[in-house]
């Protein structure tokens, strides 16, 4: 069985990260979303938040789960019996980032592989960043993420 882990931040998920786990799912047996619990980083929204808002996204699509874990990407792959990393990419910004990753993981378990899959057009300018910024100053996300998301993203402004 071919499994493959998604990992992000997904704080929120958005349109771009939907398109990136509807074509990651065709490609695999079973995908895993991996919502990073990170420390460092203040996000947002919690991590149970982030998987529920997951969950409500993709009912559509049978072979997705979505899981939280924090530590080594590598580690939590092992564990879930993954053998590969799908990651996005959206512009070049996000290529040497990425490039460096996909090798530091990949010396770290020569059996994990990384896939990447260009970002769909229409979604190449999209973070949750930006969403963040906008929703922060009361502009209109609907183009960003679905509906059920929006509202919750407005409500941490409210
Ligand atoms: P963000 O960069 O929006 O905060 P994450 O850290 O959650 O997102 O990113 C998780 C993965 O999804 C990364 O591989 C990232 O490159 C990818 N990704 C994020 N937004 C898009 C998009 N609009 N199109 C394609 N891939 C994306």
């Amino acid at each position: 069985m071919r499994i493959a882990i998604y990992p992000g931040s997904f704080d929120p998920v958005t349109y771009g990260h939907i398109d990136i786990i509807e074509r990651a799912s065709k490609i695999c047996d079973k995908l895993i979303v991996g919502v990073l619990m990170n420390s460092s980083k203040s996000p947002l929204f919690s991590v149970e938040e982030r998987v529920n808002m997951l969950n409500e996204v993709i009912q559509h699509i049978d072979n997705v789960e979505v899981c939280s874990f924090s530590g080594l990407l590598v580690d939590f792959a092992k564990e879930m019996d993954a053998n590969i990393i799908v990651r996005g990419l959206r512009a070049i910004t996000d290529f040497e980032y990425e490039f460096q990753m996909a090798h530091a993981n990949h010396i770290l378990n020569s059996e994990i592989d990384t896939v990447f899959l260009t970002t769909n057009i229409d979604y190449s300018y999209l973070s949750s960043s930006t969403v963040k910024e906008v929703a922060g100053f009361g502009g209109d996300i609907s183009q960003f993420v679905p509906d059920v998301i929006a509202k919750k993203v407005y409500n941490k402004y409210s």
